[in-house]
């Protein structure tokens, strides 16, 4: 007999009809011989319509009131869900989030899940009964001593859900929903998008906005954390869905179940190098040519990073062995010849070293990558390069440093010997290189040009944004410099939620004040096209096929940055959806089966 947390939305509570289909569900399951604990989310658009109310009651709600409202609406689900399930002769009964015992942080409105209680679901769960828990909600002890409702943030019932699955050691979490699944890609942009049968947690939330769209981030993180088996599945049919997969959990800690350490490992990669183009033309299908010219000669880069333009000439930089060095330089040397690019300039460095952290907590954290920034810049460590995504950090440092830079990472995060790998095999063998791709709009780019060279530049950038509560997505340091020795400078990229740009231009002014030079320049509204797989370490040539789809349809890449699992380029927003679809077809996501999509 095995414990299962099933979970439904609100689309799928959302009438009696459907509250009754999904009785028929759980008691179909529950003649299995499982014992069942299942979350539900408020009827339809409820937490809306409530939200509508309370605007219209007053402007600015507080927060603590918010709370007690929205609560309300899970409180009906469970309920009647109950009902339904007793009246189909299912022993159920309906528990709120602090009947069982869910204990958040006191932070009203996005409360973080501190513990889950398990001996009261257990006792309900061995009278007999399926328990029906309301999802999004918890309870904090409150100032005073009293009993607060707090609620998780919108779409937190996948979290609630992943949490109980967590602290009850369920066999798997089952997130029933009004998709098939997790689908390759947006199918309102490609109607080709396919249903992913497996995809592992680190890739759903690379995938950034595709695999929110489908799951509550905080929930995969869970998830990936303690290494539940989670589901996401339709409602409406019996098909398996898509299974998301993680690597190495580890046991829920005394920190917090979701308040654990946000990087659970580092890594150092040695005996890198790194190769620098300086005054490329900036038109579409360089890049391609350059990365398609490396795949062909057998070469597999690491690390690429592209940045914003002066002139109309980029600057492209990539990592790779450094044993491959030579061989990689001269099949630039012999592109630039080609490309009749004299301007262009080759530069290779070898004995680099790559310093890594990872850990599901990094994403939505913007101190994180700060606080990584801080320690190596008082280690007096500079960075050549960074890369960052939603699971890991990536820096480029001098090879001599590269031990002290892992060692300095390892006492900031806390991390105990085991959690620290030096040189690892290249993960993902036998893994596709692209699973899924995403386009993330709504965002801008922002340059600071003329910051110096040196050790602590982009931690304080970077700290003076997280201070804000600002999260970067790709961060580029470009190639170009300026001037030489201590007066050296450098342009870093980056880009951000667009709303978040008049506060991040605030935020970096009096951090820009004190280099004599450095400004700030906005740039244009952007999109960002990600391609994800486990298998890209693995696989030589990704990036190259990639900017080829892109090329092939006259998309100009703005920007490019990389991560271990994770390609993206930046592109006008006009040409985003394009570049999806060309991203998409070229590596082979697209099939014939088309999915319904529906709100909610
Ligand atoms: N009812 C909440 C919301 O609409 C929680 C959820 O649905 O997951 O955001
Ligand atoms: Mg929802």
């Amino acid at each position: 007999m095995a414990l299962y947390v099933l979970k439904f939305g609100g689309t799928s509570v959302g009438s009696v009809e459907r509250l009754q289909c999904v009785a028929d569900r759980i008691s179909r399951r529950r003649e299995e011989g499982h014992d069942l604990v299942v979350v539900v989310s408020a009827m339809g658009h409820t937490t809306d319509e409530l939200t509508a109310l309370a605007r219209a009651v007053c402007t600015d709600p507080p927060t603590r009131e918010m709370d007690m409202l929205l609560a309300t609406g899970e409180q009906v689900s469970i309920a009647l869900l109950a009902m339904a399930l007793q009246a189909k002769g299912v022993p159920a009964l309906s528990m709120t989030g602090a009947q069982v015992g869910i204990v958040t942080e006191s932070a009203h409105g996005r409360a973080r899940i501190l513990e889950v209680r398990t001996d009261r679901l257990r006792q309900r769960l061995d009278e007999g009964n399926v328990v029906v828990v309301a999802g999004f909600q918890g309870t904090s002890s409150g100032a005073g001593g009293t009993a607060e409702i707090t609620t998780l943030g919108r779409g937190g019932s996948d979290t609630s859900a992943v949490a109980l699955a967590a602290a009850l050691q369920a066999d798997a979490c089952e997130i029933h929903t009004d998709v098939p699944g997790v689908l390759t890609t947006d199918p309102r942009k490609v109607p080709e998008a396919q249903l992913m049968d497996r995809v592992s947690c680190n890739e759903m939330l690379e995938l950034a906005s595709l695999g929110a769209s489908v799951l509550h981030p905080r929930a995969v993180e869970i998830a990936r954390n303690y290494g539940i088996p989670l589901l996401v599945r339709s409602s409406w049919s019996d098909e398996p869905g898509t299974l998301l997969t993680s690597d190495h959990p580890r046991a829920v800690g005394r920190d917090g179940l979701e308040l654990g350490k946000p990087v659970d490992g580092a890594e150092l990669v040695q005996q890198q190098g790194v190769l620098a183009l300086a005054q490329m033309p900036d038109r579409p299908g360089v890049a391609a040519q350059l990365f398609e010219a490396l795949s062909a000669a057998g070469l597999n880069v690491d690390l690429i990073v592209q940045a914003t333009h002066e002139q109309a000439t980029n600057d492209i930089a990539f990592t790779l062995a450094a044993e491959e060095l030579d061989e990689a330089r001269r099949v630039c040397r012999d592109l630039l010849d080609q490309l009749c690019a004299q301007s262009c300039s080759v530069t290779a460095e070898a004995g680099m070293a790559k310093i890594s952290i990872s850990g599901a907590g990094i994403m939505g954290r913007p101190g994180v990558a700060a606080r990584l920034f801080d320690t190596l810049a008082r280690e007096g460590i500079n960075l050549r390069m960074i890369a960052t995504s939603e699971v890991k950090v990536s820096c480029l440092v001098a090879g001599d440093q590269g031990r002290r830079a892992l060692q300095a990472a390892a006492e900031a995060f806390e991390l105990s010997v085991q959690q620290l790998l030096i040189d690892p095999m290249p993960g993902g063998a036998g893994e596709p290189e692209v699973r899924g791709v995403a386009l993330d709009r709504d965002q801008a780019q922002m340059a600071v040009r003329q910051v110096p060279d040196r050790p602590g530049t982009a931690a304080a950038v970077c700290r003076a944004l997280a201070e804000e509560g600002i999260s970067l997505d790709a961060i580029v340091q470009s190639e170009r410099s300026h001037g030489e020795g201590a007066e050296r400078c450098r342009d870093m990229s980056f880009t951000l939620r667009r709303d978040d740009h008049r506060r991040a231009a605030r935020a970096l002014e009096p951090v820009l004040a004190q280099w004599p030079g450095a400004r700030l320049e906005a740039g244009p509204a952007i999109a960002r096209v990600s391609a994800v797989g486990a298998g890209m370490p693995a696989t030589a040539g990704t990036a190259g096929r990639l900017f080829r789809a892109l090329a092939d349809r006259s998309i100009n890449i703005e920007m490019i940055a990389t991560s271990e699992i994770r390609t993206s380029c930046v592109v006008a927003e006009a040409d985003g959806v394009e570049a999806l679809r060309a991203a998409h077809a070229a590596f082979g996501l697209g099939g014939t089966v088309q999915h319904r999509v529906e709100g909610g």
